[in-house]
């Protein structure tokens, strides 16, 4: 997602044989290899099937959730993240069972079950405290978004709400019929319901996502949204067809904006195809919502802020960042928070990328040396590493380092090992964990792969470290050589770092050459440049091109 302010695996273990015949309690089930333990072990939920009665006054739902479950470990218990609303049954394989309820929490015995597979329906009522956000604006207009992330969704959604566990979603959702009802994935059904007396017109509306998505992106508008249609210009682009349908979906009041910085948004859809793979979702709408953030990348139908709409002022440059996230966040999702610089740095550089291919190479290096200033002045660039895995605040991962240094992360490897080994790695990062999660070292070693080099120490140098390159630059011409000679000198506040380092070296004829020196992670380096001068130059720049995160000073 992004601020308002501008800038602002699955697990692949297989179903443990013989599960059913050494059924223990949930302690047994120890993660497997390095990291945190999998949040609920040995579960894997594939599939919501959710339905909702939305009220025509109130904030009160009835819902019913249908849960495909897969167990593959020892697990007596189906643990269910589900805050306060109330839970009137709970049946397994649509037998009734005995549940037990906390504040937060819907714990479902599963000792019973026989096999790997089960259903779990919830049946539950109440007004949900966050999540849904159902709200009268200030035109006197019912409105409902969901508004998840990033476990805000067991608000209204019993599930398992983390990253990790993602499952397809179909929605059925009965409402009055003047609202529009929207939400992932196909549109499947929209049929008015037979008229009761004394109550208004209402219609049943059915979305299904086929493609497995985190919880934290399931989500329904319902509001008077008119429907803008952006056509099929997506063409030759998409997973689904070959034309990716993209649509806006907006308040009356806003229909005389459109297309507005939405008229970019097929272009956008067709170079992030062209530089990673195909559109993943069946469709993509964009809505104008209630959403805390300034944009939401809900896969297939991203959520935006209403005030730069009615204002107005609503820039293409959020469009892009929430459509690379359908790539980037949504089809490829992390596996545990830590890791959000994998959904949030792609976002960010890849809206830049838009900017190189849209604005040219001038606006994009400013671009690159804005966020490089706004790195520089962040403190929890200073104080904590990009991969974090101490903070326990989620909001307080969306910060500078998740977005701008790890878009910068990317712009420094794409620089290391160039554009066509960067890209290929990227690619291939990408359609090895679609549809299912990924951390940093599936990153890395696609990368690898893909440059044929080790890349350990540029992740941990620019992920598990705090900070930034401070570096300071000197520089002399040697006549007897008739070369230049430089110095790198490197601060001690955050270590060494190793980098390439380009040098732009005006000849005395007003001629520019280019080089570029590997820089070492040590305190001083003294590189010959190699290039021949035949006589001093006028002048050097150091990384002219803006393509190392340092600061820079001439000694
Ligand atoms: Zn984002």
């Amino acid at each position: 997602m992004r601020n308002t302010i501008r800038w602002k695996r699955r697990f692949t273990q297989s179903v443990v044989a013989g599960v059913v015949s050494c059924l223990t309690t949930t302690s047994m089930v120890r993660g497997q290899g390095t990291g945190p333990l999998p949040y609920r072990p040995g579960i894997d939920v594939t599939d919501y099937a959710i339905t909702l009665d939305l009220p025509q006054r109130g904030a009160s739902i009835e819902g019913r959730a249908v849960l495909s479950v897969r167990r593959w470990a020892p697990v007596d218990t189906l643990v269910l993240d589900l805050v306060e609303l109330r839970v009137d049954s709970v049946l397994v394989d649509e037998k009734p069972v005995t549940f037990a309820r906390t504040d937060s929490l819907v714990r479902v015995p599963i000792a019973s079950v026989v096999g790997d597979s089960f259903s779990v329906t919830v049946r539950y009522t109440g007004e949900p405290k966050d999540g849904l956000i159902v709200r009268t604006d200030s035109a006197g207009r019912w409105t409902a978004f969901g508004d998840n992330w990033p476990n805000r969704a067991r608000n209204w959604i019993p599930s398992i709400d983390h990253p990790s566990d993602k499952a397809t979603v179909t929605w059925t959702v009965r409402a009055p019929s003047e609202r529009r009802v929207v939400a992932n994935g196909e549109l499947m059904e929209e049929t008015p319901l037979p008229a009761q007396a004394g109550s208004v017109p209402r219609t049943l509306t059915r979305w299904r996502e086929s493609r497995p998505i985190p919880v934290y992106l399931m989500v329904i508008a319902a509001a008077p949204l008119v429907y803008y249609d952006l056509g099929r210009e997506g063409c030759g682009v998409g997973e689904f067809s070959s034309c990716v349908r993209q649509s806006v979906y907006v308040f009356p009041e806003s229909r005389d904006f459109l297309p507005g910085p939405f008229v970019h948004a097929p272009e956008m859809v067709r170079l992030f195809s062209e530089l990673i793979a195909p559109f993943p979702y069946e469709k993509l709408a964009h809505l104008e919502s209630s959403t805390r953030y300034g944009g939401m990348e809900n896969a297939g139908a991203i959520f935006y802020a209403d005030a730069p709409f009615r204002r107005r002022t609503m820039q293409p440059g959020v469009i892009a960042h929430e459509t690379a996230h359908q790539w980037f966040g949504d089809a490829v999702t992390e596996r545990e928070w830590s890791h959000v610089w994998l959904s949030e740095g792609f976002a960010t550089y890849f809206e830049a990328l838009w900017v190189e291919r849209f604005a040219g190479d001038s606006a994009f290096r400013d671009e690159m040396r804005q966020t490089r200033q706004q790195i520089f002045k962040a403190p929890e660039v200073a104080s904590r590493p990009v991969i974090d895995t101490t903070q326990t605040d989620l909001m307080a991962l969306l910060n500078t380092n998740s977005y701008q240094k790890g878009g910068w992360t990317l712009h420094m490897l794409r620089t290391l090992v160039g554009d066509s080994a960067f890209f290929r790695g990227l690619r291939s990062y990408y359609l090895a964990n679609r549809h299912s999660n990924a951390l940093t070292d599936d990153l890395r070693r696609a990368v690898e792969a893909s440059s044929g080099r080790p890349l350990g120490w540029f992740f941990d140098q620019w992920l598990r470290r705090p900070g930034f390159a401070e570096v300071s630059t000197s520089w002399r011409y040697d006549a007897a050589q008739r070369r230049v000679i430089a110095t790198v000198a490197q601060g001690t506040r955050f270590g060494a770092y190793r980098f390439p380092l380009t040098v732009a070296i005006t000849d005395a004829a007003g001629k520019e050459h280019r080089a570029t020196i590997d820089v070492p992670a040590t305190a001083n380096t003294t590189v010959i440049v190699p290039l021949q001068l035949d006589a001093a130059p006028r002048g050097v720049a150091f990384d002219p091109d803006v393509r190392v995160l340092a600061t820079f000073q001439s000694r």
